[in-house]
């Protein structure tokens, strides 16, 4: 919304005095005078009439290390949920950006700005998605070949994108996807005649899970780090 809108609809004043006000440097934008009443404001911008305060919330992005045994999900009747992991006080605002299973662990994005983790989650951006996966039985030698080919993924009907595999040990792998689906690296790895046994996400996109943290601990996003994802 347009500076000068903002703040008829934020306060009492009329869409010209709104104008009158912006024009005469009365209005801050994230703590400096903005005088562009074409300004774009977006929600987590912080917007002042003198010293009143017409907006400020501020926008969350962290990165959490999921452990297994925890549930994508904001609340549940009988598993704990990865929101028992974040600060209470940040509970009631945060959304998860690409949900993991309950075994699988790694990284988790959880933010409160819906536009961001939208685009973080788009399909259409094909953006990568790096696993570590650890399966029942060693990987057959054609299994490189026939993800990178694609996968026919049923009910659905579809064959998933391009994929690649690196062998790591005969039972581990790393796995890059540029979608995803319900379940999709098990679904996969059944597909193949095989079975995950463990799952852990490694990246997204740009964003790579920090080794510093430990399983259950979560860090704010760096600012690079969410400009990644633009
Ligand atoms: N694919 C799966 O099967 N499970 C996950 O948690 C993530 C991707």
């Amino acid at each position: 919304m347009k500076l000068e809108r903002f703040v008829s609809k934020h306060t009492e004043y009329s869409h010209k005095d709104a104008r009158l006000l912006v024009a005469s440097g009365r209005v801050t934008v994230d703590g400096q005078v903005c005088r562009d009443l074409k300004r774009d404001i977006s929600q987590f911008q912080t917007v002042y009439l003198d010293t009143q305060p017409l907006q400020e919330r501020q926008a969350y992005y962290l990165m959490l290390n999921k452990p297994p045994g925890f549930l994508s999900a904001t609340s549940d009747p009988t598993h704990p949920t990865v929101m028992e992991l974040m600060a209470p006080e940040l509970r009631a605002h945060l959304h998860i950006g690409g949900r993991l299973d309950r075994a699988s662990s790694g990284l988790l994005i959880l933010t409160n700005d819906g536009l961001w983790s939208r685009k973080l989650t788009d399909p259409q951006r094909k953006s990568p998605k790096v696993y570590r996966v650890t399966t029942a039985y060693p990987v057959c030698p054609d299994t490189p070949d026939q993800f990178a080919r694609g996968i026919e993924l049923r009910p659905e009907n579809l064959i998933t994108s391009p994929a690649q595999l690196e062998l790591l040990a005969p039972d581990q792998v790393r796995l890059t996807i540029y979608e995803g689906r319900y379940h999709q690296i098990k679904r996969m790895f059944a597909a193949v005649g095989n079975r995950v046994v463990g799952l852990h996400r490694e990246q997204m996109g740009q964003i790579a899970l920090d080794h510093a943290l430990a399983p259950g601990e979560s860090r704010p996003l760096t600012q690079s780090e969410i400009a990644s994802v633009a």
